[in-house]
């Protein structure tokens, strides 16, 4: 018979959304289990320097700064569970999530901190050199590729505010775009074209992703000219890959309202999702900022808003009954 794990909070995922979420529903008393996944830690397991969450003078490493995360949650009391869910029941309170091997948790309040995963070319030559010059995440990256030749490769929102923030330390920006024109908004794409360090090359796909050196990183990019067919190299010490992000939220589509993007709704300036008492933070409900810090903002910001419900439910439930004839 498989196990059930019951408590007040019940968590699903462990990168700093979760985990934030996790010492705060802790230290307001709500016994949090934390539902790890198949990434314990989430994304920034897959990094290596992280410069810009605060409280850090010296550069730190991501995987570190996860573990710490969830030694600190421990140690307030969260508990954590290695465990991928597979199935979710949002009908009714407490919350059922199903794991894959059949183990049930329940939970008075649920909060959804699955993440967002960036979308890749998938060519073998950027996975041999993702960390090395390829990179999802300007704003996480682009402060090492200070003074080099960066590209960004795709044509929507992310593509266009990536190019220009790369601008911010190198002189020498590329944005290389499939089609002839970009998908980004207008006053995205003005300052794209005003800017006089960058250059755009249309219609134009990525071949390879070429290394060098010692140690290896990237040195150059073959495109596909789609038209043509001809193949051209340009020189770049950093590749941004920026076609797009998919928010984990398969799981939740038709048990809470996702958006055009499937990006958990929640209502606006809170972590309040479709059902009541289920909250959302982090890269699953955030298509903008997608960063470390903010995800552990939006976190707190989930138990606090959980710590609100459950009072007001448990008032409810314990306030005295009018008499109906009185
Ligand atoms: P995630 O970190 O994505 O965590 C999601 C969690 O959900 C995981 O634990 C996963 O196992 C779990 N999960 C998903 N589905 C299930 C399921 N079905 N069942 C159980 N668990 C599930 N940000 C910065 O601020 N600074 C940086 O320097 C920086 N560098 C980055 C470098 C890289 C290579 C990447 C990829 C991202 C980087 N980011 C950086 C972005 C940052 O990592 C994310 O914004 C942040 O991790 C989002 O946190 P999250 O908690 O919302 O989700
Ligand atoms: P997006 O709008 O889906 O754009 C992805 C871009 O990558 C498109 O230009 C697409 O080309 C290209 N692309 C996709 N797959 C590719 C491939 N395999 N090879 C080459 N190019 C590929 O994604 P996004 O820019 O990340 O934006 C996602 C959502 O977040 C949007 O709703 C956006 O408005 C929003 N967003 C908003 C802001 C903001 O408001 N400031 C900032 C960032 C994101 P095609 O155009 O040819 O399809």
């Amino acid at each position: 018979m498989p196990a059930t794990h019951s408590t007040r909070m019940l968590i699903l995922g462990s990168g700093p959304a979760g985990l934030s979420a996790a010492i705060y529903g802790a230290r307001a008393g709500m016994a949090p289990i934390v539902v790890q996944g198949i990434q314990p830690g989430g994304q920034l397991t897959t990094t290596t320097d992280v410069e810009n969450y605060p409280g850090f003078r010296e550069v730190i490493q991501g995987p570190w700064l996860m573990e710490e995360m969830q030694a600190q949650a421990e140690h307030v009391g969260a508990r954590m569970m290695w465990d991928h869910i597979g199935e979710v029941d949002l009908s009714q309170r407490p919350f059922r999530l199903i794991g894959d091997g059949g183990t049930v948790y329940t939970g008075d309040v649920l909060v959804i901190a699955t993440g967002a995963q960036a979308k890749w070319l998938n060519l073998p030559s950027e996975e041999h050199l993702k960390g090395k010059g390829v990179s999802a995440c300007a704003t996480c990256d682009g402060f090492f590729y200070r003074g080099r030749k960066v590209a960004v490769i795709g044509g929507g929102n992310t593509a266009v505010e990536e190019a220009l923030y790369m601008t911010n330390h190198s002189h020498d920006v590329t944005l290389i775009h499939r089609r002839d024109s970009l998908r980004a908004e207008k006053i995205l794409q003005d300052r794209l074209f005003a800017h006089p360090n960058i250059k755009i090359l249309w219609n134009r796909e990525v071949e390879t992703f070429v290394g060098g050196g010692e140690p290896e990183g990237l040195v150059a990019l073959d495109l596909k000219d789609i038209r043509t067919g001809a193949i051209e190299r340009i020189d770049v010490e950093g590749g941004f890959v920026a076609i797009g992000h998919s928010p984990a939220t398969e799981l939740f589509n038709g048990h809470v309202e996702l958006d055009e993007d499937n990006y958990i709704k929640v209502d606006p300036g809170s972590t309040r999702t479709s059902v009541p008492g289920v909250f959302a933070c982090g890269d699953v409900m955030d298509k903008i900022y997608r960063q470390a810090v903010t995800a552990a903002g939006t976190g707190c910001m989930a138990a606090l808003d959980a710590e609100k419900f459950l009072a007001e439910a448990d008032f409810e439930a314990n306030a005295p009954k009018q008499a109906v004839n009185a």
